[in-house]
């Protein structure tokens, strides 16, 4: 990350989730002064966990996080790709040493609080980012040499302005700054729904603790589990497709449904199921890449930007990178906003359409049903290891600007 500093000018950020705050440590390590507006009233993840590929751990290690990091990550050996029927392991991809000597950085998993609350202890710290939580960005009006914005305290309902140099959208796949310089309506459904959930790895049956990540294939449902909280929970995804369980992203699932989908699936696959005690559901939207993610003094970031289904697991990854691109690019122009938000466009929209791509395949390749499956679980099976996680250099191994 380059350290050449730039004029101490304010960046607003709307949306205080992974994106807006790695951005608002990326802007404040170049130099810049940041406000981040955030709409709840402090840093709130659901509990559940999130995957830090070496693309996005790389940008979290490059702003000093290493060692909060390193108190609350688990690093996995591999990943183990199953058959959900048999219960066949089918392969391994190997993570661990070889992924830091291959990417320069660890693959590692983590509780999604414990990321925020590393970010939102890092921008506390930092003399020049200012967090104003309960504060929910409505308008915004842009200008040749800067942007306002109007965010209205949700406990006292009173209206605030605040002024900078530019505005980042950070606020998430149904972002308010987006409707306000695309207007392209709301994100899709896919037709999929993630069912989100914990257990004590105490209580987890065998087979599903350990340092290593579980993928279960099958046509009905497909199933990730890692560890967590250094290895004491075991997160666990299952996604389905399933009509919308209903307004809000975040419903307690129905076990009823979800064990219908897993009824042919095999036993250990069964019993993970049924050792989750509370199930909360998120129907999973998504966007075709957009032509454009900046206008004027204006750009978006994260789930606002490019909104992707989570079977690349790289959502919070790509925000991580674009935060890590825009402090690049500002510097890169000096400071010029209006430049700098289009040299960021420039870089990111072949990136992350790659990624919503890939993403969109791997939906597809992780639910094929009969007879296909038998291809793909051959193709799989006799994979080199090494061969399934080379396939990702581009995403492991790029990043910021490409
Ligand atoms: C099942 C599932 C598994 C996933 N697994 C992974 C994974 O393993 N690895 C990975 O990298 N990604 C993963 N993702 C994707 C990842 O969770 C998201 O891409 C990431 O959280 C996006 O971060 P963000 O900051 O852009 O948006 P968000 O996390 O949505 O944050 C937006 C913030 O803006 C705030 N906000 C919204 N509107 C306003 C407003 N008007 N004013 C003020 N504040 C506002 C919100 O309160 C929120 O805090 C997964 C997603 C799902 C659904």
């Amino acid at each position: 990350m380059s350290t050449k500093p730039l004029d101490k000018r304010t960046i607003i950020v709307a949306g205080g989730g992974i994106g807006g705050l790695t951005v608002a440590l990326t802007l404040a390590h170049q130099g810049l002064r940041v406000v981040v507006l955030e709409k709840a009233s402090g840093p709130k993840e659901f509990g559940a966990g999130i995957q830090l590929s070496p693309n996005a751990s790389r940008i979290l290690l490059d702003l000093g996080l290493g060692d909060a990091l390193k108190e609350k990550w688990t690093l996995p050996k591999n990943i183990r790709i199953f058959k959900s029927r048999t219960g066949e392991m089918l392969n391994t991809v190997p993570l661990g040493k070889l992924a830091l000597e291959r990417y320069g950085s660890p693959y590692g998993v983590i509780h999604r609080a414990d990321l925020l609350q590393i970010l939102h202890d890092s921008c506390q710290a930092s003399p020049d980012i200012t967090l104003e939580y309960d504060s929910n960005v409505d308008e915004l009006a842009a200008y040749p040499r800067g942007v306002t914005v109007q965010a209205t305290n949700v406990r006292t309902m009173k209206i605030h302005e605040f002024s900078g140099i530019g505005l980042i959208g950070a606020d998430g796949s149904r972002s308010n700054i987006r409707k306000q310089i695309l207007d392209d309506g709301p994100p899709k459904s896919t037709g999929f729904v993630a069912w989100r959930g914990m257990v004590s790895a105490r209580k987890a049956p065998d087979g599903f603790s350990g340092r290593f990540t579980g993928l279960w294939l099958s046509r009905n449902l497909h199933l990730v589990h890692y560890p967590v909280r250094k290895g004491n929970w075991v997160n666990v995804v299952a996604v389905l497709r399933q009509q919308s369980p209903g307004e809000g992203w975040s419903n307690i699932g129905d076990p009823d449904i979800l064990n219908a989908h897993a009824k042919s699936l095999c036993l250990d696959i069964r019993e993970l199921i049924a050792t989750v005690k509370e199930w909360r559901t998120w129907e999973l939207f998504d966007r075709p890449p957009a032509k454009f993610i900046s206008d004027g003094p204006v750009a978006l970031l994260g789930d606002a930007a490019h909104p992707i289904l989570p079977f690349t697991a790289q959502g919070g990854a790509l925000a991580i990178e674009d935060a890590a691109a825009i402090a690049t690019a500002l510097v890169e122009t000096d400071g010029k906003v209006p430049s700098a938000f289009r040299l960021y466009e420039n870089w990111r929209l072949s990136r992350t359409a790659r990624v919503w791509r890939e993403s969109r395949k791997n939906s597809q390749i992780y639910h094929i049903p009969y007879p296909m499956n038998i291809f793909r679980d051959a193709w799989i099976r006799n994979s080199q290891p090494l061969d399934l996680l080379t396939r990702y250099d581009w995403l492991y191994g790029g990043g910021k600007t490409g």
